[in-house]
């Protein structure tokens, strides 16, 4: 699908994506600045992608409608987050190219489907998951309690819908992990050992139609909460064995699933009595990935220019990382005094900053926990990166 070409109908080449959110508002931004018209599927009227692109279709993403009129729109359809029904892309795949498909995104929008994955690859990856049972039935829970004492401590995580540590309960006993189930609802969960980790870290592969496949070094990250707080993007950042595994796996994960589009897989660093620790897969997100941002200010091409390329059938440029970079997440606190009240954040302060690039997403109300935007600092070594990610923490609070 040529960027900018126009068809028999007159029509402008058209890229779609269901959702609106930030990772969608910033996909759109690249596929406009490659010159193709936007088309978002999303619901809420005011959304992050919805506000910047060509074409808002503000229906819910199972709309039969809203489905057809997207399909209508574009050449190609892509998704900005996993949680959409996979029967929509379904749908859409009938008659337009999507990328990542429905199969894919069942897996990766299911934990059990996800570790099953991981564990059939673990042969060619060379990394395995956390252990972990699987607790759909009351039997299999009582199996559990019974059977599995070396899961506990653990984690119980629902199997679908889980992100930023929701729908995740920590538990010790036999008798907590009963009630962690009924507190979930019943529902069907993966119980996981809780490991002795000492850093997590995260990979982003593109895959073409054509299997061609590239990748980011892998960047470490930092989650507070559950949340991602801070990704470290630069040479050195975790030791070079364990970034090489966990970039190789990665790249199988991808081609296993035969993937494609933009893949990000998460692996945990554990103590596992190694000099550098052992590595092992958490989960993957058939998307653009918050770790991936700094890509957008300190790589030649980003998480999102790569996403258009593979979407649209556009050659994949292995990427090249120009600059070491910091990535500090902007959450609704930052615009929360210590009373809760809302204020503006003064940005004059940070954008002072040598090598700073502020992203904010057009979210219209900032709460506790709500991702509003990111800070990427860049500069010319690893140590001045730093120094200014450190101060601009401290200015943001
Ligand atoms: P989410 O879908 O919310 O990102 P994750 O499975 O990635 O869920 O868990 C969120 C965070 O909880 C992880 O980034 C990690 O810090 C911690 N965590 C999750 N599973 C484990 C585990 N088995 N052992 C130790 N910490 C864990
Ligand atoms: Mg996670």
């Amino acid at each position: 699908i040529f960027p900018g070409s126009i068809d028999a109908a007159g029509q402008p080449a058209t890229l779609g994506v269901l959702g609106g959110g930030q990772l969608g508002r910033m996909f759109v931004h690249a596929a406009q600045r490659l010159g193709y018209f936007t088309a978002v599927l999303e619901p809420d009227p005011q959304s992050p992608a919805g506000q910047v692109s060509h074409h808002h279709i503000q229906t819910d993403y199972d709309d039969p409608a809203g489905l057809r009129q997207l399909a209508q729109l574009c050449q190609a359809i892509t998704t900005e987050f996993e949680n959409v029904p996979a029967q929509a892309l379904q749908t859409l795949a009938l008659t337009r190219p999507v990328a990542p498909g429905a199969a894919v995104v069942g897996i990766a929008q299911n934990r059990i489907e996800e570790k099953a994955h991981f564990t059939a690859c673990a042969d060619v990856s060379g990394v395995s998951c956390a252990p972990y049972a699987v607790i759909e039935t009351r039997a299999q829970l009582q199996a559990v309690q019974e059977k599995r004492a070396d899961l506990l401590p653990g984690i119980l995580k629902t199997a679908r819908m889980g992100y930023d540590g929701k729908g995740q309960i920590r538990v010790k006993t036999a008798g907590e992990l009963a009630a962690a189930w009924a507190e979930l609802g019943g529902v069907a969960c993966v119980l996981e050992k809780m490991l002795p980790l000492t850093a997590e870290c995260s990979v982003l592969v593109a895959r073409g139609w054509d299997g061609r496949v590239v990748s980011f070094a892998p960047q470490r990250n930092v989650h507070v909460d559950g949340i991602l707080a801070v990704t470290h993007a630069y040479e050195g950042n975790m030791p070079l064995d364990l970034a090489n595994s966990a970039r190789d796996a990665a790249v199988s994960i991808a081609q296993h699933l035969g993937y494609v589009g933009v893949l990000c897989v998460e692996f945990f660093v554990v103590d596992d009595g190694s000099p550098h620790g052992g590595l092992v897969v958490n989960e993957m997100a058939p998307r653009p990935h918050n770790s991936g941002h700094y890509t957008l200010d300190a790589c030649d091409v980003s998480q999102f220019d790569l996403q258009v390329h593979a979407m649209a059938g556009l050659p994949l440029p292995q990427p090249r990382q120009h600059s070491p970079a910091i990535m500090l997440n902007l959450l609704g606190d930052v615009w929360l005094d210590g009373s809760g009240q809302l204020q503006e954040p003064d940005w004059r302060p940070v954008l002072s900053l040598p090598g700073t690039h502020l992203h904010l997403y057009g979210k219209l109300r900032a709460l506790a926990g709500r991702k509003m935007g990111h800070l990427t600092i860049t500069g010319p070594d690893v140590a001045s990166v730093k120094t200014v990610a450190r101060r601009a923490a401290g200015l943001l609070g």
